[in-house]
C-alpha cells in the first residue's frame, strides 16, 4: 500500500511568520496521509524544529556535497538543517535556471547519497501537449532525470504538467489518468513490478481545496504537490482531509 502524501512547495515565499501557518497544520498532519512542506530553505531549520509530524523538505540542492558555488546549498545541508525530502527538476528550475534533465539526474544522486528521498518533477508545456507529445516528453523526463544505478526508492515522482502551474487550469481526469498509468508503466518497467508500484506519483498544478478529491480518485494518483494552496492552513488543511 502506498501511503498518499500531501506535499507543499512554498516556492520563493515565506518569512518567520509563516511558520504559524505550519503550526496550524500540525495537527492535520497526524492521520493517514503523510503531509511535507517545503519552505524555503531559510525556514528549513526553523520549520523542522517545530518538532510537528509532517516532514520538511528543500526545493532544490547542488549535485555537489560542498565546495566553491555561490548561493547554492547542498543536500547534506539540508539534511543536517532537518530536511528529509528533496524537489528536484521542478519546471520553475528547469525554465528560470536552465536546468535539464542531467543536472536533475546528478542532484538525483546527491540526495540520495545524503539520505534524503527526492520528489522528482516531471510535465510538458502546452505546447507541447497540442503537439500530442506529452507522452514523449514525460518518458523523456523520467529516463533522464533519474540516475543510472537508481533503485526505485527513495523516489517520489511529481506530474506537473507546465501549463496547469499557478494559472487556475488543471487537466481532465482522463488527461491526468493517462499520464499517471503511464508513469507507473514505466516504473514498473524500470524498477520492476514491486518497486515499481510502491513509488508514489504526485498530481500538481493548480490543486485546490474544490478540486483535490476528484483529482485524488484518479487512479495511480497517490496525493499531491501544492504550491499556492499550501501557503496558508485554510487552504491546505481540506487538501490534506481530502486525502484522510
Ligand atoms: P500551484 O503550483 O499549485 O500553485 O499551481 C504547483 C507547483 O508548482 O508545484
Amino acid at each position: 500500500m502506498r501511503r498518499k502524501l500531501a506535499a507543499g512547495n512554498w516556492k520563493m515565499n515565506g518569512l518567520s511568520a509563516a511558520l504559524d501557518e505550519l503550526a496550524a497544520m500540525g495537527p492535520a498532519a497526524d492521520g493517514k496521509a503523510e503531509v511535507l512542506i517545503c519552505p524555503p530553505a531559510t525556514l528549513v531549520a526553523p520549520a523542522a524544529a517545530l518538532g510537528l509530524p509532517l516532514a520538511i523538505g528543500g526545493q532544490d540542492c547542488h549535485a555537489k556535497d560542498a565546495g566553491a558555488h555561490t548561493g547554492d546549498i547542498s543536500a547534506a545541508m539540508l539534511k543536517d538543517a532537518g530536511a528529509t525530502y528533496v524537489i528536484l527538476g521542478h519546471s520553475e528550475r528547469r525554465a528560470d535556471h536552465d536546468e535539464h534533465d542531467e543536472h536533475v539526474r546528478e542532484k538525483c544522486r546527491a540526495a540520495w547519497d545524503a539520505g534524503l528521498a527526492a520528489v522528482v518533477c516531471v510535465g510538458e508545456t502546452l505546447s507541447e501537449r497540442e503537439a500530442q507529445n506529452t507522452l514523449d516528453i514525460i518518458a523523456g523526463q523520467l529516463a533522464g532525470s533519474l540516475p543510472d544505478g537508481a533503485t526505485g526508492h527513495n523516489l517520489v515522482v511529481a506530474y506537473e504538467p507546465v501549463w496547469a502551474i499557478g494559472t487556475g487550469k488543471v487537466p481532465d481526469v482522463d488527461q491526468i489518468g493517462e499520464v499517471h498509468d503511464f508513469i507507473r508503466a514505466r516504473l514498473e518497467k524500470r524498477f520492476g513490478e514491486g518497486v515499481g508500484r510502491s513509488v508514489r506519483l504526485l498530481y500538481g498544478g493548480s490543486v485546490k481545496p474544490g478540486n483535490a478529491a476528484e483529482i485524488f480518485a484518479v487512479s495511480n494518483v497517490d496525493g499531491a504537490l501544492v504550491g499556492g494552496a499550501s501557503l496558508r492552513a485554510d487552504d491546505f488543511l481540506p487538501i490534506i482531509e481530502a486525502l484522510n
